[in-house]
């Protein structure tokens, strides 16, 4: 028989408090102790990673290690727990050879026992009673394992609270991340937390409660106030005017964490590795103008999407939307993931898949920065984000629709101070875009701009008006919604849900004495007559309508019940557009095209302009594209058309008058723009044939 050593007493000692071995006796602990390797790790070290087979269980004698899990379509790397002395790694190891479901890197120096599988084994074969100390603790970590992330929910008014356990974290700690330490045994420390994913205040805590492993419960935000007007003062011997200090820091550290918050989706400087052509730039100065919603009943949603990574990973959808110009971002959950689709140029692409158990936190972050219910899932929603990135301000116009896998959230981006180019930079032909100036520049009469949904008519408008901008016009706009911000406009939202349509806001505006009027969108009748009244009486109107072509908006208004002689009166013109892909300048290269071709466009293999196509490079991401060009046809309104349009002549007519009287027609401007190895023969033909 062997004297014990003081060495191996202190070993016993050290494993008796590992929770694992907790239940073995001191003669079965000193047989494990015996089949234990010492191992040092260097810090940052890797002891084990993710997804390489498990041999072995570690036991932290000193030191410090991080257990982190990747999300693998993320790329997000989420820490899961800090672990000082006492605590181990790998158990599950011993039982099984899974792959190691997490990867554990050491902070500091760090010093550990290790016992291999096969060592385990030849153990537990020789010493059965081993077996049956460990089987309790491990049948309680297959529960754990097998349960996920079951997090019990406690009511605080119901704990019994020990001062010292209570005391362990500092106030100012407490009141930042609303959490309580309610017990601390066999370093394990129970946690009352509102949001207990807040990873953030698990390290807080360690830092104070050195190496403890933390079993966060969930208490709701309510119950916590109550504990800390009431209970809190009590129990930490607090008297009436300490109360009133908490009371003030209360609100007072409820004010600096909104302002952390707003701070934490505003530096943004982490890029979620997935994106990882996100620019640092875009991210700095970025600012979520929309205040957290302060009342929200489903309180894990919000806990699970104030997590750090979901907030970075919802701001950097919106940045990469911005960075890559996005006109729309399409969040879709699918049966086995959450798709993630940008419309660029007009084109919709999938930019990932995002891992399904992201959904909820993402949706409902997304839902709370556009001030939603998070809480309503079956009902579609609108709202709005408003941020801000280097002074520019930016809207996203956000819409839910609860679909079959999940909610879709579908984001319209509203670069509101967005470069609005001049007249002459979108309509690109001199001899039409002449005719635009000639037309903005008329005292009064409507001007009409139609296209298909996306052909960029709001933004003709916009430069038009800016064109015309000036402190001695008094400029009204009735949209929806608000597209750009332009000084010294009276721009109004539309608020179907009040009543307050394009004709309401309109009837208004003419009590106002404005010089020019601009219509989102003449879609009735009664919006339809207020906006010729208004042109009849002395105003400049403009207004979209939804048209193939110019000669056929005639139709549609009288379809819309105006009357042919009020309209041959109140038009001033008629611009039709289309959006076609910009060919990459960069790559720009000369190509041959069929003589079917030639011959939808007039031509003969002899008289045959070049035509040109990208073939893609860096700059363009290999697209061969690289922004849009216009396609405008613009009818101006003459004696003989009036009087066509006046005896309610067909388009056909009116459309053989206008090209004889000049009008460049869709497919003539097409040409120009192709001629001039600004757009391919594939877009003409997909912009102009399709939507004929
Ligand atoms: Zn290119």
């Amino acid at each position: 028989m062997s004297v014990a050593t003081t060495e191996s007493v202190q070993l016993v000692q050290f494993l008796k408090n590992v929770k694992l071995f907790s239940e073995l006796s001191p003669e079965s602990l000193a047989k494990l102790g015996s089949r234990l390797k010492t191992v040092e790790f260097p810090p940052s070290e890797v002891i084990v990673r993710e997804g390489a087979p498990g041999v072995s269980m570690y036991i932290i004698r000193s030191g410090l290690v991080e257990v982190r899990k990747k999300d693998p379509t993320t790329g997000i790397d989420f820490l899961v727990a800090q672990l000082g002395e006492g605590a181990a790694v790998g158990e599950m190891a011993l039982l099984t050879s899974r792959p190691r479901s997490a990867t554990v890197t050491t902070v500091q120096a760090t010093v550990v026992f290790t016992l291999t599988r096969s060592d385990f084994r030849n153990l537990l074969t020789q010493h059965p009673e081993i077996s049956l100390g460990l089987a309790r603790i491990l049948a309680e970590r297959v529960e754990e394992a097998t349960k996920h992330v079951g997090i019990d929910f406690i009511s605080l008014q119901k704990e019994n609270f020990d001062p010292k356990v209570v005391g362990l974290v500092p106030q100012t700690v407490i009141l930042l991340h609303r959490l309580i330490p309610v017990a601390y045994v066999n370093n394990a420390l129970t946690l009352a937390m509102v949001n207990p994913s807040n990873l953030v205040a698990f390290d807080d805590v360690r830092r104070y409660v050195k190496g403890a492993i933390i079993e966060p419960r969930i208490c709701t935000e309510d119950d916590f106030r109550k504990f800390m007007d009431s209970i809190y003062p009590q129990l930490m011997g607090l008297d009436k005017g300490q109360r009133t200090e908490l009371e003030k820091k209360n609100t007072e550290e409820r004010r600096e964490r909104k302002e952390e918050r707003r701070k934490q989706t505003s530096t943004m400087d982490v890029p979620v590795q997935s994106f990882e052509d996100l620019q640092n730039e875009i991210l700095t100065g970025m600012e979520v103008q929309s205040e957290e919603e302060e009342k929200v009943n489903a309180m894990e949603l919000t806990t699970a999407s104030e997590d750090a990574p979901v907030v970075r990973l919802a701001n950097n959808i919106l940045a990469l939307a911005i960075k890559k110009g996005a006109s729309d971002i399409h969040i879709e959950p699918q049966e086995k993931g959450v798709v993630f689709r940008l419309r660029v140029d007009g084109i919709l692409k999938v930019e990932n898949v995002l891992s399904k158990k992201i959904q909820l936190p993402l949706i409902s972050r997304l839902k709370i920065l556009s001030r939603l219910d998070i809480s309503e899932r079956r009902m579609p929603q609108d709202g709005r984000i408003s941020i801000k990135i280097n002074d520019r301000s930016i809207d996203f116009r956000v819409s839910t629709v609860p679909a079959k896998f999940g909610e879709k959230v579908v984001m319209r981006v509203l670069d509101k101070s967005g470069s609005l180019l001049p007249l002459d930079q979108l309509i690109l032909h001199p001899k039409v875009v002449d005719l635009m100036y000639r037309m903005i520049h008329q005292p009064y009469g409507i001007i009409y701009v139609t296209g298909p949904t996306g052909s960029g008519k709001t933004t003709t408008l916009y430069s038009a008006l800016n064109e015309i901008n000036s402190s001695d016009v008094n400029i009204s706009t009735a949209e929806d919604p608000v597209e750009y911000d332009l000084p010294g406009l009276c721009q109004v939202q539309t608020h179907k849900d009040i009543g307050l349509d394009f004709a309401r806001i309109l009837r208004a505006f003419l009590r106002q004495d404005p010089d020019v009027i601009l219509v989102g969108e003449t879609r009735d009748m009664e919006t339809a007559k207020i906006s010729v009244e208004a042109a009849l009486t002395g105003h400049l109107v403009f207004t979209t309508l939804h048209t193939n072509d110019a000669p056929g908006s005639f139709t549609r208004l009288q379809e819309m019940g105006i009357e042919p002689f009020l309209m041959a009166n109140s038009t001033i013109g008629i611009v039709a557009q289309r959006l076609a892909r910009r060919i990459c300048q960069n790559c720009k290269v000369q190509v041959e095209i069929d003589d079917t071709m030639l011959g939808f466009f007039g031509f003969t293999r002899e008289n045959a302009p070049p035509f040109f196509k990208g073939e893609g490079c860096d700059r363009c991401s290999g697209n061969g594209y690289r922004g849009r060009v216009a396609i405008y046809e613009i009818l101006v309104m003459n004696d003989e058309l009036k009087r066509a349009v006046a005896a309610g002549a067909k388009t056909d007519a009116l459309r053989d008058m206008a090209e004889k009287g000049g009008m460049v027609n869709l497919k003539e401007y097409a040409m120009f723009l192709m001629e001039k190895g600004l757009t391919t023969v594939e877009e003409v033909l997909t912009n102009l044939v399709i939507s004929d």
